[in-house]
């Protein structure tokens, strides 16, 4: 914000800037005492196989819980762990419970069940953070092909020599790797046909203008097409209606996450509902 564009006064336009530098020191402090307090916790947003209506996998997002039981939202800690480099130890934490939440899963006796985890530019960029997984996987007994890493589309593509190695790193030792909000970015083609890549997650944008407007529609129709030719899993995202589940699966994408099935819920309730599924399954 320019104090032209503003309209304030040159020292109102600085004490308002200072105002904003300090809540957002303030907000990077509670973040790491956040981290160091346990405040950081995982839920789960299950993803459905539409013809069958089962669950296929869980999708780990951060949550936030403050000491009075107040929440903040990701959209508001997500990019501020990014610029700060607190990431580095939320996704470690993400990842941790992620694993966790694996090995009870295999011990309830799912161990066809995948967990999904966001991965961040910045750890993916460091070194040695394909051992440093590696050895967190070994260390809760968990088969990384049940470990999906998710990785936004502009990651993935942005200097893809570097990045391509990496992926195809991660992909040798067993991770499924999936683009996630696909369609948003800037993908090239060709790029994202050499890509190590298992699965896409068409963005909800595409999904939510099924039912509205014809040219997202089309969008969403490329992608499907384009991910079924190149071999990939295919996840539509922000599912909402039972019109575009329909829509989904009438035109080739088996698999739906979205408030239609289930919004985010903690590791409890996600085990509870794969036990129900078993036993509806056996009786
Ligand atoms: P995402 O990875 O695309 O995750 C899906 C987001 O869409 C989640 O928001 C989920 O609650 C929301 N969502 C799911 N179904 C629907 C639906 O039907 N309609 C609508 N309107 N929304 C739906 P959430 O949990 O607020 O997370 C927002 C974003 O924050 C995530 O988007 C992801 O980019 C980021 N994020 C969350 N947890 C982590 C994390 O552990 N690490 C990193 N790097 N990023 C994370
Ligand atoms: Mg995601
Ligand atoms: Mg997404
Ligand atoms: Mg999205």
């Amino acid at each position: 914000r320019s104090p032209i564009k503003s309209g304030l006064g040159l020292a109102e336009y600085q004490a308002c800037e200072e105002h904003t530098l300090n809540q957002r020191f303030t907000r990077s402090r509670e973040l790491s005492r956040a981290l160091r307090c346990d405040q950081i916790s995982i839920e789960l947003q299950p993803q459905f196989n539409i013809a069958t209506g089962k669950v296929i996998a869980g999708e780990a997002l951060a949550r936030w819980t403050r000491e009075d039981g107040t929440r903040v939202p990701p959209s508001e800690f997500i990019s501020m762990a990014e610029a700060n480099g607190l990431i580095i130890p939320l996704g470690n934490r993400v990842l941790h419970l992620a694993c966790q939440t694996l090995a009870r899963l295999g011990m309830a006796g799912h161990e066809d069940i995948k967990v999904a985890v966001n991965v961040s530019a910045l750890q993916l960029a460091r070194r040695g953070f394909m051992q440093e997984l590696i050895s967190i996987v070994d260390r809760y007994g968990v088969n990384p092909a049940r470990l999906e890493l998710e990785i936004t589309e502009s990651v993935a593509m942005h200097d893809h020599e570097s990045n391509g190695v990496l992926l195809r790193g991660l992909r040798e030792a067993g991770f499924p790797i999936a683009i996630d909000d696909f369609g948003t970015g800037y993908s090239s083609l060709a790029y994202l046909r050499d890509m190590p890549v298992t699965t896409l997650k068409v963005d909800r944008h595409f999904i939510h203008a099924i039912d509205q407007t014809a040219g997202d529609h089309v969008i969403a129709e490329m992608i499907i097409k384009l991910g079924r030719r190149l071999n990939m899993q295919l996840v539509a995202e922000g599912v909402e209606t039972a019109e575009q589940a329909a829509w989904l699966l009438a035109h080739g994408c088996p698999h739906a996450q979205g408030f239609l099935y289930a919004r985010p819920e903690s590791v409890e309730a996600f085990l509870a509902r794969l036990a129900s599924q078993a036993q509806a399954m056996a009786g």
